[in-house]
């Protein structure tokens, strides 16, 4: 069943290109990384699911509805933890949750449970405003999680997190995903989520330049199979001087096996 449905998306931002053409699915279960640089057009790409901006160009299924339409009552279903959270700093962990989970209009004493798998335990009744930034992350991710949403998008969601936390929330996000939530990761380094999601879409200056498991992409790429430490340099790559930019091309943004069999002989890449 298909959770996300993107066909020939873009989002100009006045004379910015933040995405091009972007087309992918994604289905349920999945979990999947979304990867680029700075400016890729990744965080736009998760607006645009959550409705909170429009297409410019091409149509967007979100659990089986247009985000862009008014009424977008899967927003209901929906996790997303924003790269950047920001919660109220006189209240505390457990109020924090509380507020969130009426306004999704979930069950208190279920959304109150996960500040416990996010192992804020302890912290639940100390202000925000005295909590680290991993604990404010953590407690972003126990607001994205509230209601069993159908569709997680989490924005660079380990930020903060020492490797212990990293290792707890990733067996919570993959307990989700193997119950039928779709996951989207988005982050600038594959590094830690390349042994864990199941896909990964690259994007570069808005385009998307490749989509794949792993292995495929290793392939492609002509890198090792089975060592994650050579994979990262297919991210860091950079188009070599005279390369066209794909946006350049006039040709289509969706990765081909073809285009990236050709692309992947200069090496793929999503720089900025
Ligand atoms: P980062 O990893 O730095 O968060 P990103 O891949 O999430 O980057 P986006 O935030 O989607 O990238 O931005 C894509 C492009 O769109 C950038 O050039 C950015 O400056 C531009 N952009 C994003 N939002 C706006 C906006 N509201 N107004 C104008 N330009 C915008």
């Amino acid at each position: 069943m298909t959770t996300v449905r993107i066909t020939d998306v873009s989002k100009r931002y006045g004379r910015i290109d933040a995405v091009s053409g972007a087309s992918f699915e994604l289905g349920q279960g999945e979990m999947v990384a979304l990867i680029g640089h700075n400016g890729a057009g990744k965080t736009t790409l998760m607006k645009l699911m959550l409705g909170l901006v429009h297409p410019t160009h091409g149509s967007i299924q979100v659990l089986g509805e247009d985000p862009a339409a008014g009424q977008f009552s899967a927003r209901r279903r929906l996790g997303y933890l924003p790269e950047n959270v920001s919660f109220d700093a006189t209240l505390t962990g457990r109020e924090t949750q509380r507020f969130y989970a009426r306004l999704k209009q979930e069950p208190i004493a279920k959304a109150e449970q996960l500040l416990d798998v996010v192992g804020l335990g302890a912290a639940v009744d100390r202000r925000v405003g005295t909590y680290s930034k991993g604990m404010r992350q953590r407690l972003g991710l126990a607001q994205a999680l509230i209601g069993r949403p159908q569709l997680l998008l989490l924005d660079e969601p380990t930020t903060g997190l020492d490797p212990e936390l990293r290792q707890t929330f990733y067996e919570a996000i993959q307990r989700l995903a193997a119950e039928g939530t779709t996951v989207l990761l988005c982050s600038h380094a594959l590094t830690e989520l390349e042994e864990r999601a199941g896909r990964v879409i690259i994007m570069n200056r808005g385009v998307k330049v490749a989509d794949g498991s792993l292995d495929e992409l290793r392939r492609l790429a002509q890198l090792p199979t089975g060592s994650g430490s050579k994979y990262p340099a297919l991210l860091k790559a950079r188009y070599p001087p005279g390369y066209p930019h794909p946006r350049h091309t006039g040709g289509s943004t969706a990765t081909s096996s073809r285009s990236m069999r050709h692309r992947s002989k200069r090496s793929i890449c999503c720089g900025a």
